[in-house]
C-alpha cells in the first residue's frame, strides 16, 4: 500500500506521536529473515525492506552486500542496526572462508552505516567519502540517541567512522578482483561514494539511485541531477541501487528518479518565481510526481530542501 502524503499539520503530529511510541518498541533487535541474491558472479546483495524510520524493521531498510575476491571480501554498506551487520557477516561466513578486508559505506545515513560495529572486531579497513568522518562525528549523538536499540551491545563506540577515505578515486584489490571507488560532489548527500566491480561491471550506487522508494534530498538537487546526467551514459552491466530491487538495468533505473527530481526543480523554480510561500507549497507542490513512490511521506521535506536551494539562484 502506498502511504498517504502529508496533507496537514495534524498528519505531522501523528507521525511524531508514532515515532515516540515506536521508539519503545525498538527495545529488541529486529528478527532477520536474511535473504541474499547473487546478482553477478561473486556479488551478493541483501534486499532492505521498504519501511520508514518509524517502523520496527528500520534497521534492515537498505540494500547491503558483499563482493568476494580470491584474497578477501569487501562489504558494501552494513544496514541500520548491529543485528543487520551481524546477519550480513554470518551470511558472508556461509559463502566464503576468506576474511573481510574492507567495509565500505556509500554515504552516512543510519540505514547504511549502523551495522559497521558488527565488523569492528575484525582486521578491516572502514572506507568512506572524504567528508564521511566529519559527517559521522556530526551525527554521532543523534545516532546514539535515536537508534540506541539498533546500536545496543556496541556502546560506547557503536558509530564507526571510516579509517580510509576517498577524495576522488581509489582502487581496492580483493585478489583478481579490483574495485573502483569514486567520491562524488554534493548530490543525494555530502558523502556519496560509488563502487564499481570491474570484473562483472556491477555498479553499487548507494542512494544516488533509489528505485521504488522515494529518493531523499540531503545534499543538492541540482548536483544530483548533474550526476544522473553524467552517469546515464556509462555502460554498466547492472546497478545495485541503495533501495529497491537488488539489481537493476542501467540506465533504465535512472529514469523515474530523474523525472521526479526534474519535476521538483521545474515546480520549485516556478513557485519561487510566482512568489509562492513554502508553507503553501509544502503539501501540494509536485504531489503527483511523489505519489507513485513507496515510503513517500518525506516528499514535503524534499519540497522544503528544493525551496532552500533554489531561492538563492
Ligand atoms: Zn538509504
Amino acid at each position: 500500500m502506498i502511504p498517504a502524503l502529508p496533507s496537514s499539520n495534524l498528519h505531522r503530529v501523528c507521525q511524531l506521536v508514532l515515532l515516540i511510541c515506536a521508539s519503545s518498541a525498538f527495545a529488541s533487535e529486529p528478527k532477520l529473515d536474511f535473504q541474499l541474491d547473487e546478482v553477478a558472479e561473486g556479488v551478493f546483495v541483501h534486499h532492505g525492506h521498504h519501511v520508514d524510520i518509524t517502523d520496527i524493521e528500520r534497521g534492515d531498510s537498505a540494500n547491503i552486500g558483499f563482493i568476494v575476491g580470491t584474497q578477501c571480501v569487501a562489504v558494501i554498506d552494513t544496514g541500520g542496526a548491529i543485528a543487520t551487520g551481524r546477519a550480513l557477516l554470518s551470511a558472508i561466513e556461509r559463502h566464503s572462508s576468506r576474511p573481510v578486508c574492507y567495509v565500505i559505506n556509500t554515504h552516512v545515513h543510519f540505514d547504511h552505516v549502523l551495522g559497521n560495529a558488527a565488523f569492528a572486531h575484525l582486521n578491516v579497513e572502514f572506507v568512506g567519502h572524504i567528508n564521511a568522518p566529519d559527517a559521522m562525528a556530526a551525527s554521532r549523538s543523534y545516532f546514539q540517541e535515536e537508534f540506541a536499540a539498533e546500536l545496543t551491545s556496541a556502546k560506547p563506540n557503536g558509530v564507526i567512522a571510516p579509517t580510509l577515505t576517498v577524495d576522488e578515486r581509489l582502487r581496492l584489490e580483493l585478489g583478481e578482483r579490483p574495485l573502483w571507488l569514486e567520491a562524488h560532489k554534493r548530490s543525494h548527500s555530502d558523502t556519496d561514494l560509488t563502487v564499481l566491480d570491474e570484473k562483472t561491471n556491477t555498479f553499487f550506487t548507494g542512494d544516488l539511485v533509489s528505485v521504488e522508494r522515494l529518493p531523499i534530498i540531503d545534499g543538492e538537487l541540482k548536483g544530483w541531477l548533474r550526476w544522473l546526467d553524467n552517469y546515464q551514459t556509462k555502460p554498466f552491466a547492472r546497478i545495485v541501487p541503495g533501495h529497491g530491487p537488488t539489481n537493476a538495468a542501467w540506465p533504465e533505473a535512472a529514469e523515474p528518479i530523474t523525472r521526479y527530481l526534474q519535476t521538483l526543480l521545474v515546480d520549485g523554480r516556478a513557485a519561487i518565481r510566482d512568489g509562492v510561500f513554502l508553507e503553501d507549497a509544502i503539501d501540494s507542490m509536485s504531489y503527483e510526481a511523489a505519489k507513485p513512490w513507496l515510503v513517500n511521506e518525506r516528499h514535503s521535506r524534499n519540497v522544503s530542501r528544493t525551496f532552500r536551494e533554489l531561492e538563492w539562484e
